[in-house]
């Protein structure tokens, strides 16, 4: 007999520009590629950032606070842009509020080739062969927080400062992503130089005996950053500080040839997972129909697999965006003249059964 499972609560933050554009798109394909499978989700509409702040005068109202914090995950598409530039509240000040509050301690951000995407990549193609990996980067702590922090005219300082328990949990969100991936964790680190780095190495070593059938490697951050360019395909989930990770991922997003495609995750301390892609609004293509939907469609993919360990449906998904790539129905920032909707349509064409 099949144990009926509860009824899944999805919070929804359309945003703004072409954040409602994209995710109508996300939500379609996830409707679609849920039919007649035992996931069962009902989605929740919140304003957030910029549409809030012109109907409620905030960015995060209260009302979609409590939202978020009773549903299972989050779907965020992107907020912010010029209308509210010289506004007194800002619409990134509700993304800073809502980590805050949901304590959003792990920023995750895929790194993926696709062989047609990979000729827009500054990398030759034999180089990305086989490139999947994540960067797992501590969110909430290190250089960007550390106190003491000064700033003279003759003298400045920040503080880096790590707590055991503070890497213990990022390292655990990394040795449980690799589970279901190629079971090899990096830790990237400075730990010949850094005091925060050798407590990283301490406290990975100990976690990693919880975690026997998975690899774990060091590797320091300056050649991880040559790496990341040079052989791309040997890293499986990568673990790092808050500034390393920052630096690393943004580095990361170019072998994959566009912004348009890349999704991401933020793990709370309790309560649900964020889920977004890693571009803004963009401003300058709203309203067109032309953004690309990949970036949104992987997010909801990565929140199946994540927080409901839906793989089959996430996988049907990954597969079809795959073959709609293939295809080449791309939208003009991939080189192509597709709109959104038709990319939508192929996407949803291409789901199996
Ligand atoms: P942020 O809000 O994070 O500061 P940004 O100002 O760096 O973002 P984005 O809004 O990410 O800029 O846009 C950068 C460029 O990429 C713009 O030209 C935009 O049109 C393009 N772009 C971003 N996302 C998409 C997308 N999903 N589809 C098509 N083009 C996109
Ligand atoms: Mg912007």
């Amino acid at each position: 007999k099949k144990r009926r499972r509860r009824m899944k609560k999805i919070a929804v933050l359309q945003g703004d520009y072409i954040g409602p554009e994209i995710m109508h798109a996300g939500l379609e394909v996830l409707k679609l590629a849920s039919e007649n499978t035992s996931f069962k989700y009902r989605i929740y509409n919140y304003p957030f950032g910029g549409e809030a702040i012109d109907r409620y005068g905030e960015p995060l109202p209260e009302e979609t606070l409590k939202g978020c914090q009773d549903s299972d995950a989050i779907l965020l598409s992107a907020i912010g842009g010029p209308r509210w530039d010289k506004k007194r509240v800002r619409p990134e000040t509700g993304l800073l509020e809502i980590r805050k509050h949901l304590g959003l301690f792990a920023n995750i951000r895929p790194t993926m080739i696709n062989k047609v995407l990979a000729e827009k990549s500054p990398i030759k193609a034999e180089v990305l062969e086989g490139t999947d990996f994540v960067i797992v980067r501590e969110l909430t702590s290190g250089i960007y927080f550390g106190k003491p922090r000064e700033l003279d005219a003759k003298l400045a300082i920040d503080t880096s400062s790590y707590k055991a328990e503070e890497v213990e949990r990022i390292m655990r969100v990394g040795f449980e992503m690799s589970r279901h991936r190629k079971k090899h964790v990096t830790v990237v680190d400075k730990a010949n130089v850094l005091a925060t780095s050798k407590l990283w190495r301490k406290v990975a070593e100990k976690i990693s005996e919880e975690y026997s059938d998975i690899k774990i490697d060091y590797c320091y951050v300056d050649a991880a950053a040559m790496k990341i360019i040079t052989q791309p395909n040997s890293f499986d989930v990568i673990v790092t500080a808050n500034l390393f990770g920052d630096i690393l991922s943004d580095e990361a997003s170019v072998l994959t040839g566009s912004l348009g495609t890349i999704p991401s995750m933020s793990v709370g301390v309790r309560g649900p997972s964020l889920y977004e892609p890693i571009h803004g609004s963009a401003p300058d293509i709203a309203g067109e129909g032309i953004a690309n939907p990949i970036s949104m469609i992987l997010s909801i993919e990565m929140m199946l697999r994540e927080s409901f360990k839906e793989y089959e449906i996430a996988n049907n998904i990954a597969q079809a965006v795959e073959k709609t790539i293939e295809k080449r129905f791309l939208t003009p920032d991939l080189g192509g003249v597709a709109t959104t909707n038709q990319v939508v349509k192929e996407v949803i064409k291409n789901l199996k059964g």
